[in-house]
């Protein structure tokens, strides 16, 4: 029977938070939720100013689960719109489109790099598929998806640019997850996978990957009227979202944990709670453990890093600025821009266009610690690329999310592994969402794993 004196306390009000929220909610239990930010949502919540939302990406809805396409289509109604998004990356003076397409690679290199490409592509096609090398990271993964013509040119720098460290530095869970394959790899892949199942050599991957899957879904608010309308939803079911209040220290003798303090407008509170459902950084809530667990905890907590992000966003005289609602970018400030009218946002005034340009940086990077020179980095550069002049835009803004991507460093696996098995042994907490579980994942994801976060949560607890 939920219980109705001590509250179950949801660290982080994103979409995990949210969907914990919901479903603990929807069964009774008394819930409170700690949002750092004054508003829900997290990485998919919006900003809103001067009557226009400037959303951190912008996100998309989509998923083919049906319990979590039926809860937000009953929650949203007729406000969520579908919708088509295009893609583009400009390279060597030419747009291809994302996910690289053969054609493109046929069509817009040059005839001597598509041959070179080729021939590389099917050497390491072949080859990768007798050999493995000792130790796989995402570059020898790459390597044998592309080739290393392709992987050169198209994945190298990139890659290091976005998230500050080359890919044989990375595990190759990450190019698994993050790197979407050209069609003919799938169907060579499929052939390949079909034969090693035949012969008992098939590995396994994780079902929690980050990818585009079903129709996709805006609103004329972003995503972030999806993340309000879940916020309000709790709220009406009884529970409570705590906003402005940052989570500094969870009470916890190793077995359970017992209450959280939170600091909100300047003072220090203190919840004594029944269970708690953490979706923070991980690293960040193991940290906040008191007393702190032992040091090999504490060393797997500080051994894994987030790649942070600005967004710099601007409202512009122009109705479309962009050929694509998304474009990526490889030699400039930014790494990716996005178009927000061409997402179904409803820009005010009318006329004028959203942009949202993202730099991927760390937290000791001039670009986050600067806003005028990211700010007149973003300009310069969209200046450059004949988007816009500066007469143009109308205003600019600086937005941060510190723990953006987790990065999938070699080895991360065996710290997230201990972290992960530290949460699971404690009889009242879970760990859940993007980065409760340092897992690339979407928004249907995150709130997939909240609701079974708290299904195993109240499991737990009703023993
Ligand atoms: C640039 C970008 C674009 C994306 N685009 C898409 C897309 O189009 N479609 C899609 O489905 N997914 C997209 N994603 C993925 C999606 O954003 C995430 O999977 C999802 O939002 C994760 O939700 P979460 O609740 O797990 O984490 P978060 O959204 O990060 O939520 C964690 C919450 O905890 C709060 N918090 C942190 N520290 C504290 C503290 N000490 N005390 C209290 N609160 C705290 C944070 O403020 C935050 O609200 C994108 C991600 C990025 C980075």
């Amino acid at each position: 029977m939920p219980n109705t004196t001590q509250p179950i306390v949801i660290l982080g009000a994103g979409c995990a938070g949210l969907a914990a929220g919901m479903r603990l909610t929807e069964r009774g239990y008394r819930v409170v939720l700690l949002e750092r930010a004054d508003h829900v949502g997290g990485l998919a919540g919006g900003v809103r100013i001067n009557g226009n939302t400037y959303e951190y990406g912008p996100h998309t809805f989509h998923t083919t689960d049906p319990e979590i396409l039926n809860d937000i289509t009953s929650l949203m109604g007729d406000a969520l719109i579908p919708y088509n998004r295009t893609i583009k990356i400009k390279f060597l003076g030419n747009y291809f489109k994302f996910p690289l397409a053969i054609r493109d690679v046929l069509f817009k290199l040059p005839i001597p790099t598509v041959i070179h490409a080729g021939l590389s592509f099917l050497w390491h096609f072949v080859t990768g598929s007798i050999w493995r090398p000792k130790v796989e990271t995402s570059e020898t993964l790459l390597r044998r998806y592309y080739g290393n013509v392709l992987y050169e040119l198209f994945f190298k720098t990139y890659i290091t640019a976005v998230w500050g460290i080359p890919p044989a530095e990375f595990s190759p869970s990450f190019a698994r997850e993050r790197i979407p394959r050209m069609n003919i790899l799938e169907f060579l892949d499929k052939l390949r996978t079909h034969a090693q199942n035949r012969l008992g050599r098939a590995v396994k991957t994780d079902g929690y990957v980050e990818k585009v899957e079903g129709n996709l879904y805006t609103t004329n608010q972003g995503f972030s009227l999806i993340t309000q309308r879940m916020g309000d939803e709790i709220i009406a079911r009884g529970g409570q979202i705590e906003l402005n209040a940052t989570a500094t220290r969870i009470e916890c003798d190793g077995a359970r944990v017992w209450a959280i303090e939170y600091e909100q407008a300047g003072e220090r509170k203190r919840i004594a709670c029944r269970g708690t459902i953490n979706t923070l950084p991980i690293n960040e809530a193991l940290l906040m453990i008191q007393p702190p667990p032992a040091d090999a905890l504490v060393g797997s907590a500080r051994a894994l890093r987030f790649r942070a992000l600005v967004f710099v966003g601007l409202l512009v005289r122009k109705d479309q600025v962009l050929p694509s609602s998304f474009m990526y970018f490889r030699q400039h400030s930014f790494n990716r821009i996005s178009d927000l009218a061409q997402f179904g946002f409803h820009i005010t005034p009318p006329g004028c266009a959203l942009l949202v340009a993202e730099i991927s940086c760390d937290v000791d990077d001039r670009a986050w610690n600067d806003e005028p020179f990211a700010k007149q980095a973003v300009l310069d550069d969209l200046i450059a690329e004949k988007l816009l002049t500066r007469d143009d835009v109308i205003e600019m803004h600086v937005f941060r999310a510190q723990h953006a991507y987790p990065i999938y460093k070699l080895h991360y696996e065996d710290h997230l592994a201990r972290l992960l098995a530290f949460f699971g042994s404690l009889a009242n907490a879970e760990t859940t969402g993007r980065q409760g579980r340092f897992a690339y994942i979407n928004t249907h994801i995150a709130m997939k794993m909240g609701y079974e976060a708290a299904d195993r949560l109240t499991a737990k607890m009703d023993q």
